[in-house]
């Protein structure tokens, strides 16, 4: 269907991904251009497009991206640190539509970013 997200088509598993996590409001994959040894994106299974686009009645989806995170980071076994990225909107680096937690791990991250 046109006008799809990539992620919504993972979402509606019409095209691959190596899904490590879901539950009734979010989903996480591995990124396919990793930035890190760990590099897991996690969304939510609503069609929010940025950060910027959600309102508080998106509250209970955006704590569950942080805690899926967190969960994901445990379960990837990231006990020496990592980071969550919410890049938004075109000066934020957003390149796909569809809003997501970036999680990054396995080696020291510089800061701050580009
Ligand atoms: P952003 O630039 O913050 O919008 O991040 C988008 C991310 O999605 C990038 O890190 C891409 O590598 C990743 N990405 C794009 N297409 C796919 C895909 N089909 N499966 C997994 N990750 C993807």
């Amino acid at each position: 269907m046109a006008g799809k997200t990539i992620f919504k088509r993972i979402i509606d598993r019409e095209i691959p991904a190596t899904i490590i996590y879901e539950d009734d409001l979010c989903l996480a994959f591995k990124d396919v251009n990793p930035q890190a040894p760990t590099h897991v994106l996690v969304i939510p299974k609503k069609e929010i497009p940025s950060l910027a686009d959600s309102t508080e009645a998106d509250e209970a989806v955006l704590g569950r991206l942080l805690s899926v995170a967190r969960k994901v980071a445990v379960d990837l076994g990231l006990t020496n640190g990592y980071r969550t990225v919410i890049n938004c909107g075109r000066d934020g680096g957003q390149s796909v539509d569809h809003l997501h937690v970036h999680l990054l791990g396995g080696r020291a991250l510089a800061w701050p970013p580009g």
